[in-house]
């Protein structure tokens, strides 16, 4: 196409003066009631749609909170709209039971969302693509085989990437953590073979990443490698930050910590891996760690080329109120530190589905504000989890009886089985 690609504003460079913009605006702090304020920027953005035109809305991904759009669209349908969902999968994976899952503590179809009947459910067409990039001026969303998608009004919910995929050997010698369709579906049969092919020797697992995903896995894979073998295996967790689980509080970190001793894990820290071969993890300092099955989980990249997508409170690009996105693909403006993970996009779904509708009413928007802290949970693969919430740890069965409580509720709402 020869036409001028307006890109989606490039989000790092950016963040400091979008502050001022925000600040300009005299938005509201955190803190200060946000989501209840319809201040007059919002309101005068907005197009005015006319009652009798039928909006094409796209939404794009099947993340968390499009679930609750799904939800929310089926038991009461928008008018004049005519609903596309594009995901690059027919089904989705909830990722905070991957590790249970990994651990054997549930079957595939307990973690799974299928998007079709969602789409059936929605009245929606579904469109199975992955989309690439959007053409801000004209409205359109661009595939991975150039096919362009256009749309009155639509939503991001794609998720994120892993970062360092790009490392020579990643993609070849080691499995990522996402997409985690695959993931899950691939992570048992490697962990099988590698099994076979270390006979009665302790398997290597190496979990490349410090982060929640990948301490949980570290875990889980360590202990079904056990039931599976029955040697123990040796399992190694490597990081280039100097403590594990960087985002978290102290307490949560000396809590994980002691049970990578208790349970015999491994650990390195401020090491960074160069390149992946057959079966080694050269490091940055030229050391080769020997593995027979390595798994990726070095925290989010942005799916699209351009990066994260800006959005203000209302979870609207700025200058194009047409365009909404949440979930990972979100970098939030005005709250720039937010951590890439799924409880953020769960209760940005409620925000965002009010504003879709908002949208195609002319009414004003709602504002989201992301909570300052939330429930950790870390399944440890044997029946326990560790918590943590206000800076106090918790740890035992008793908080994987809670973990799983809650996520079974979360599959209950959010699964096909509950359409009526
Ligand atoms: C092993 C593991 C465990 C985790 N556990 C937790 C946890 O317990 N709690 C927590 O808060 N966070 C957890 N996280 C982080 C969490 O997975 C992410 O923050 C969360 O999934 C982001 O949700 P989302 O709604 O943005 O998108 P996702 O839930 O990732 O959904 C993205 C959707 O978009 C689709 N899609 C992707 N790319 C495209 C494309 N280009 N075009 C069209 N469709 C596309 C996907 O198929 C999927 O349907 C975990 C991560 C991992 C890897």
């Amino acid at each position: 196409m020869s036409r001028q690609t307006a890109r989606i504003p490039p989000t790092t460079q950016r963040v400091a003066s979008r502050e001022l913009y925000w600040e300009r605006r005299s938005m509201p702090t955190r803190g200060r009631g946000l989501s209840s304020c319809t201040p007059a920027f919002y309101r005068s953005t907005m197009p005015a749609s006319s009652p009798s035109s039928r909006q094409n809305l796209l939404l794009i991904g099947g993340g968390h909170a499009h679930l609750e759009v799904f939800r929310a669209f089926h038991e009461q349908p928008p008018e004049n709209c005519k609903i596309t969902l594009l995901v690059d999968q027919p089904t989705a994976v909830y990722s905070g039971m991957v590790p249970g899952f990994l651990a054997g503590q549930y079957q595939e179809d307990a973690l799974s969302f299928d998007l079709r009947k969602w789409a059936q459910a929605m009245g929606a067409q579904l469109v199975l693509g992955r989309a690439v990039g959007m053409d801000l001026d004209a409205r359109e969303v661009e595939l991975a085989d150039g096919m362009r998608m256009s749309y009155d009004l639509c939503s991001w919910n794609i998720g994120s990437a892993v970062v360092g995929l790009d490392v020579p050997g990643v993609r070849e010698f080691a499995l990522a953590t996402r997409p985690i369709g695959d993931f899950a579906q691939q992570a048992i049969p490697r962990l099988r073979d590698a099994i076979r092919l270390r006979g009665k020797n302790p398997l290597r697992i190496l979990v490349v990443g410090g982060g929640a995903a990948g301490m949980e896995i570290a875990f889980c894979l360590d202990h079904r490698a056990l039931q599976e073998h029955g040697v123990k295996p040796e399992t190694t967790v490597l990081y280039s930050s100097h403590t594990l689980l960087p985002n978290a509080d102290f307490p949560l970190q000396n809590a994980v910590m002691r049970q990578i001793k208790r349970r015999g894990l491994k650990f390195r820290h401020g090491q960074k891996i160069v390149a992946l071969h057959e079966g080694e993890a050269e490091t940055w300092n030229g050391e080769r760690i020997p593995f027979d099955l390595c798994i990726w989980a070095t925290g989010a990249d942005a799916h699209l080329a351009d990066g994260w997508i800006p959005v203000g409170p209302s979870l609207q690009v700025e200058n194009h109120p047409e365009v909404f996105a949440v979930g990972d693909c979100a970098h939030l403006t005005y709250a720039p530190n937010t951590p890439k993970a799924g409880v953020y996009a769960v209760r940005q779904g409620p925000v965002l589905e009010r504003n879709l509708r908002a949208m195609l009413r002319g009414h004003p928007m709602r504002l989201y504000q992301p909570q300052d802290d939330f429930l950790t949970l870390l399944n440890l693969g044997d029946g326990r989890a560790v918590g943590a919430k206000f800076g106090a740890t918790f740890t035992g069965k008793w908080v994987m009886w809670m973990k799983d409580w809650i996520d079974r509720r979360f599959m209950r709402k959010y699964q096909t089985r509950s359409i009526r």
